[in-house]
């Protein structure tokens, strides 16, 4: 055997070592994140590859188990933070050595639903455990904000409703939306952002704003529509501040659905970009009800028309706002396929605060008096639409009314006058004046002032 021909097995050999030794290279749990949101908690391992998994559940103690096939544990269960989570504590074991048994003792009952997701930046294989609480019987939590308001928490003027406005911040807990320099990323600068201009349309009279999230978790996209309709929302502003494909685009913009595609190549490349929110954050474990499959069906239908053109109106309002405040990307509202402003009912826009790709627009979107100025600037442009379009009903439809109808007016009788004639004068009936003077007969008397009411 010639050296050459002896070096070359020899490298084979180790190559076909290498990769044979590759081959059973053990999965491992590399990372576990945890997310709490006010109706579920979701536990998140990072592996370094697919995995089996089998889950079931015990009762008395309740207990939720889930065994996964050849993996080992690279990774300590004991930072996560499992305060206000219906999870006691985290235990694990191995059956065969082989495999890893995790136990979650849980204070309550829960609905688990346990899925993997395939690898999509920045996540590589993810398992991912839900627990969905039935929120009456944990105690010690906040108030569910997403999945129980009722008419009843709907603060009411007499006879008149507020107009709801619900603000959506892009992204949140495992989805961290585009991330920019210093680290900053997206979820946190829209949530800031977002609850500015809560408190902002909160102090309006006849205004009341709700969040569609209030803290660090993930909503699918689909499901962020459906809590702006049970708010019975009169709109729906999503909030982001995307990375654009180029680190030099700055200034803010705002976009509506469209029927008939994208109206730029930006707006296209944004939308696939916000649409694969759920493939990141992991919407696996939701399901559209029947209902909601209905309303998904009829999505962009004609019915979409008289929205899309409200949306584009209320949109060119903000944009012209937040043009005062900060650079425009676009001075008109641009259109494109986005998922979470799929509403047949009501009027949505995407306002993109600013591009965090850009290092000096992260750092300015993430100080306090540029989210306060932009939350501003979107307040006027609501208010502003709103004041031109009050929905029927409502408080600022009331005000209108009242502010445009004629004022009463008030008559002295002098002598020779009968309820008959002053009410032929005004053009009014006998009987409005008596209601409008809580008259019981047509006697008046000279001197008396009497109100007349408009016609
Ligand atoms: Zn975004």
């Amino acid at each position: 055997m010639s050296f050459k021909k002896l070096l070359a097995n020899t490298i084979s050999s180790i190559l076909f070592l290498l990769i044979t030794c590759n081959a059973f290279a053990e999965t491992t749990i590399k990372g576990v994140r945890l997310w709490h949101a006010p109706d579920n908690t979701r536990i998140v391992f990072d592996l370094s590859g697919p995995v089996k998994h089998n889950m079931f559940t015990l009762t008395e103690p309740e207990r939720l188990i889930v065994d996964i096939e050849d993996i080992k544990l690279a990774t300590s269960l004991n930072k996560l933070n499992l305060k206000g989570t219906p999870i006691k504590t985290i235990r694990n074991s191995s059956q065969n050595g082989k495999d890893v048994r995790l136990v979650f003792d849980l204070f309550s009952k829960v609905n688990p639903k346990v899925f993997s997701l395939s690898p999509n930046a920045p996540y590589g294989n993810r398992l991912v455990i839900d627990l969905f609480e039935n929120t009456n019987t944990v105690a010690e939590k906040d108030p569910p904000i997403t999945t129980s308001i009722s008419s009843s928490s709907l603060p009411k003027k007499a006879g008149t409703r507020n107009i709801v406005v619900a603000i959506d911040p892009g992204h949140g807990g495992e989805d961290p939306g585009a991330i920019g320099s210093g680290n900053r990323k997206e979820k946190n600068v829209v949530l800031a952002i977002a609850k500015e201009l809560q408190r902002e349309i909160n102090q309006q009279p006849g205004f009341k704003a709700y969040l569609t999230r209030n803290s660090d978790y993930f909503i699918p996209l689909r499901q962020r529509p459906q809590i702006a309709r049970k708010l019975g929302a009169d709109l729906f502003i999503s909030i982001h501040a995307d990375a654009a494909p180029k680190s030099s685009a700055y200034g803010a913009s705002v976009f509506a659905i469209s029927d008939r595609g994208a109206t730029s190549e930006t707006a296209r490349w944004l939308a696939d970009t916000e649409n694969r929110s759920d493939l990141i954050g992991g919407a696996g474990s939701v399901s559209l009800d029947g209902k909601d499959q209905v309303l998904a069906g009829v999505l962009l239908d004609l019915s979409m028309t008289a929205v899309m053109s409200s949306s584009l109106d209320v949109g060119q309002k903000v944009l012209d706002n937040i043009g005062r405040t900060t650079k425009l990307h676009k001075k008109r509202v641009e259109q494109a396929g986005f998922v979470v402003l799929k509403s047949p009912d009501i009027p949505s826009i995407l306002v993109e605060t600013g591009f965090i790709s850009n290092p000096a627009e992260a750092k300015k979107l993430s100080t306090k008096s540029h989210q306060q100025a932009l939350a501003r600037a979107i307040k006027t442009g609501v208010l502003t639409y709103f004041q031109k379009n009050p929905p029927p009903g409502s408080y600022l439809d009331q005000t209108r009314r009242t502010s445009q109808a004629p004022a009463a007016t008030t008559h002295k009788v002098v002598r020779g006058d009968t309820l008959g004639a002053i009410a032929s004068k005004y053009g009014v009936k006998i009987t409005e004046i008596r209601a409008a003077n809580n008259l019981t007969n047509n006697n008046i008397q000279v001197g008396q002032s009497l109100t007349i009411p408009a016609r």
